[in-house]
Formats: structure tokens, sequence, C-alpha cells
């Protein structure tokens, strides 16, 4: 008997569920850059970069991101502006600034962490990421609980509870334990992880390819298109948003958001219309949406010119735009020039 959830499905049994994952696994499992390796520094940074961002654009940053810091040592040292540059485009970019505090404290260390607990003391590492790191580098048995696992696993035992609730996710956190292979649990959470991200999708699952799909309940009962239960999605909110292309002798101006920004922390961007009240408007360049979490901006860009450079912004070189980290819709308006 394996566990029951709130609303007490059948046993599952969990020796054959765990040997028809780990077989799809390495049969099925996609060639990504960081499985090819086992240096625990490579791996954590993957994982920072794919909290929230999907794999295929993670991919071309984090070879880029490797290639500029290919160790804790040269990512510890690295100037802000050069590691939020490679970052840029990423979004989030705190994980980027703990990334680098991580890094600093790693090399406080006689080596890199081995275990979830000193995982978890890293900054920006929570519990996914201690036990996702802990099992894919080190081989330690801990079972990762994230967004695809969550979702496989209230399948798989048709749990009809809101995964958001404490009490659900604490049984699916129980079941991911139970299920969780000890001889190879790096392997094992990955193939959950993998079957979430190419077979048991959020809409329509594709059952047929599925190695488990004899032991899952949503699919005995009807319910794979139903589940997970989740709550109300919240409503995303629109605002219009109009920059300003102003450029002079081949400098663009710009000004740079404040340290202690909520948001975007140190990047550059356009001006917005109501910055330089004084500036003259000439036509419209492009318009575009730039999505943020739940708020979509319809972007309007357009050129204007000024007489001379208000205070707190700056006169830059577009050839000083690849070393600098500029904000994606300054990045997008700016696209519309060449
Ligand atoms: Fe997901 Fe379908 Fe597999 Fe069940 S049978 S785990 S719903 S893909």
């Amino acid at each position: 008997m394996l566990r029951q959830t709130s609303n007490a499905s059948p046993a599952l049994d969990a020796a054959a569920i765990r040997r028809n994952l780990l077989l799809w696994y390495r049969k099925h499992k996609r060639d990504l850059p960081w499985r090819r390796t086992e240096d625990p520094y490579r791996i954590w940074i993957s994982e920072i970069m794919l909290q929230q961002t999907r794999v295929a654009a993670v991919i071309p940053y984090y070879e880029r991101f490797l290639t500029l810091f290919p160790d804790a040592a040269a990512l510890a040292s690295a100037p802000e502006q050069v590691l939020l540059a490679a970052w840029a485009g990423l979004g989030y970019y705190s994980r980027a600034r703990n990334l680098q505090k991580a890094a600093r404290a790693i090399l406080e260390l006689p080596s890199f962490p081995r275990d979830y607990a000193a995982l978890l003391k890293l900054p920006g590492v929570g519990d996914y990421t201690a036990a996702a790191v802990a099992s894919i580098a080190f081989g330690m048995p801990h079972a990762v609980l994230d967004g695809n696992v969550l979702r496989v696993l209230s399948r798989l035992a048709a749990e009809r509870g809101n995964i958001k609730s404490q009490a659900v996710r604490g049984g699916l956190r129980a079941l991911a334990e139970t299920l969780l292979d000890r001889k190879r649990p790096g392997d094992f959470n990955q193939s959950l992880m993998e079957l979430g991200a190419t077979v048991c999708v959020p809409k329509q699952p594709l059952c047929g390819d599925c190695p488990v799909r004899l032991h899952c309940q949503a699919r005995q009962q009807g319910l794979e298109n139903q589940l997970p239960l989740n709550g109300a999605r919240p409503t995303a909110s629109r605002r219009e948003k109009h920059l300003l292309v102003i450029e002079k002798k081949g400098k663009i101006l710009l000004w740079q958001r404040p340290a202690d920004s909520r948001r975007l922390a140190g990047f550059w961007e356009l001006p917005e219309r109501d910055q330089v009240p004084g500036a003259l408007v000439h036509g419209e360049l492009a318009g575009f949406r730039h999505t943020i979490v739940n708020t979509t901006y319809l972007v309007q860009v357009y050129r204007a010119s000024i007489g001379s450079c208000p205070k707190e912004f700056r006169w830059l070189s577009k050839s000083h735009f690849n070393n600098i980290p500029l904000s994606t819709t300054a990045k997008k308006a700016l696209a519309g020039l060449e």
C-alpha cells in the first residue's frame, strides 16, 4: 500500500512505476547540455536558469554564461554589469545576483556543498534546487517537487484537491519520496520532470505515449484533462507604454535603473514619454507587446529629438549596447533601428 490522497485513491504500485519511468527516461530523455556533465556548478547554474524559463530559451544562455563564467571563482569576481548583461533576456534578475552571492559563499567553503542542508544555505537556493542538485550531482536521495512533478503525481494519484494547498502538496511530496529510486535519485527525479515536460503536459496529455499509463488513476477515471486542480488563474492586466528613441551623433539617450530598484535594478532603459516632456516627437517607429508575469505592456516606440541631455540621462553609443545590461523592452524597441 503506497499512500492515500485526500480523495482516497487505490494503491499505486511504486516499484512498477519507478521501473517504467527509469526505462522510459533512459530511452527518451532529451539531449540537453546540462545532462552531459556531472559538474555540480554547471548543474546548479542550469537549475537556477530553468526556474521560470523554458528549456529552449535557456540553452543559448546556459552555454554563453558558462563560457563567460566557467566556475564559481569566475562568477564570484564578475563585474555586476557584465553578469547582468549575460543574464539580460532571461528575466527574474534576482536569480543572477543570488548566483553571484552564492558563488562567493561557495568560495569560502572547502568544496562545492554536497548535501541538501548545505545547499539550502546558499542564496537563491530553495527546496527544489537543493533537492535537484543534491540528487543529480551527488546521488543523494531527495525527491524534487516542481510544477511538472506536481502535475504528474496529482494525475497518477487522481488527486482532486487544490495543488496550491499545503496539505495537498504535503501529500504529493510524501508520494514523491515514496516513489523515489534511492539508488538513482537524480535520474528518477529527472524522469518525472521529463515526463511532465514532454508527455504529461498541462493540456491534453499524451497518455498513449506514457510509460505509467497503466498505473495512472486520473486516466483510469477519465480525469487526465481535468487534473490537477489549482484554483483560478489571476487575470492578466494591460498597460500602455510610450518609449522614445532619441538619437544624436550615433548615440542613444538612455537612463539606468537605480541599484535598489524593485525590478531590473542596474538595467538601462529608453525614456518614457512623460520622463522627457521637452522632447519633440517625430513619428512612430514600432509597436509590440511585452509580457512580464501577469502584465502585458502594449509598447509604442517613437523617434524623437531633444535639445540638451536631461538630468539623470546619458548618451550611450550603440556599439556599447552588447556590453551593458539593456532591458528586453529597450532591446525590442531598438531592434527596429537596424
Ligand atoms: Fe499523465 Fe496520461 Fe501518463 Fe497519467 S497516463 S501520468 S495523465 S500522461
